[in-house]
């Protein structure tokens, strides 16, 4: 209980860093270059640079979820929301206070925050056409519904990565997430033999030779040929309770390169005891 409150208090610190590291990367930024990475947008409605800067912000609690092994819980989404927010303010605060105007006196001295950032969203340009040469001019009222969008968009980001959290496979005996052990592809040339693989490999049982030799048969190629089938497996294990779980890939070989095939994408978990380190390990 006492650890499970740490990992949630790890999550919550290292979360906050990662936010206040992006915010201050991205004021330093325009301060030095005067591109806004937050603000920046594909055709005025697609947030792209607030999306980025959301998952980068969010970054932090992504990476400290899998160390500290907690879960993603409502208490987390919270959490990136309310940082989330805040840090756009921050993000804008940042500006106003390292604004330098014409005559060389401090934006801030001369008038206050709410007074700037009214003024700034009003007075964003709008740019198009192929290297932003079309300038709308000034944005006014619509200015508002632009930091909307932005908005919109770092939640995105952050949700994002809420989502991958959700979707990180995890021990289903301990619930801790799994560890990368190792990973191993095989090649076929032919989709008959493919299929016959894919279908008989798991009629043994998963730590026997006949499955092992499965395994290590069909090797990777170092030049396949167009139409050649891709299967990659990966190994993930529990490093507590050393359950092991195997996934496995389907890619084609197409003119433009490899295409995933999302339908045979599968997960076996393994039984207890079954160790496939030396099953799985590249060719
Ligand atoms: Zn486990």
């Amino acid at each position: 209980m006492i650890a499970k409150l740490g990992g949630h208090l790890g999550v919550a610190v290292f979360g906050l860093i990662s936010f206040v590291l992006v915010a201050l990367a991205v004021i330093g930024i325009n301060r030095l270059t005067g591109f806004n990475i937050f603000s920046f947008s594909f055709w005025v409605f697609i947030p792209a640079g607030a999306l980025l800067t959301g998952v980068a912000a969010a970054s932090g609690y992504y990476f400290a979820s899998l160390f500290f092994h907690t879960r993603p819980t409502w208490f987390l989404l919270a959490q990136i929301l309310i940082v989330t927010a805040a840090a756009q303010l921050v993000i804008y605060y940042g500006e106003y206070r390292s604004l330098v105007l014409d005559d060389g006196t401090m934006a801030s001295d001369a008038i206050g925050f709410r007074d700037y950032l009214d003024t700034y969203l009003r007075s964003m340009h709008l740019r198009a056409g192929h290297g932003g040469h079309i300038d709308t001019g000034e944005v006014g009222d619509f200015g508002y519904w632009l930091a909307v969008i932005d908005f919109v968009g770092f939640v995105l980001g952050g949700l994002f990565v809420f989502f991958m959290l959700q979707t990180y496979p995890s021990c289903w005996k301990c619930s801790r997430y799994l560890r990368k052990i190792s990973k191993t592809g095989q090649m076929f040339s032919d989709h008959d033999l493919f299929a016959k693989h894919y279908d008989s490999l798991f009629q043994h049982p998963v730590g026997s030779k006949p499955f092992a030799d499965l395994m290590r048969a069909n090797p990777k190629i170092r030049k396949p040929a167009v139409d050649t089938v891709m299967m990659g497996s990966e190994l993930l294990g529990c490093a507590h309770c050393k359950t092991q779980l195997l996934t496995q890939k389907v890619q084609i070989l197409g003119k433009k390169g490899w295409k995933d095939i999302p339908k045979l994408t599968r997960q076996v978990r393994l039984p207890d005891g079954v160790d496939l380190r030396q099953v799985v390990k590249p060719g």
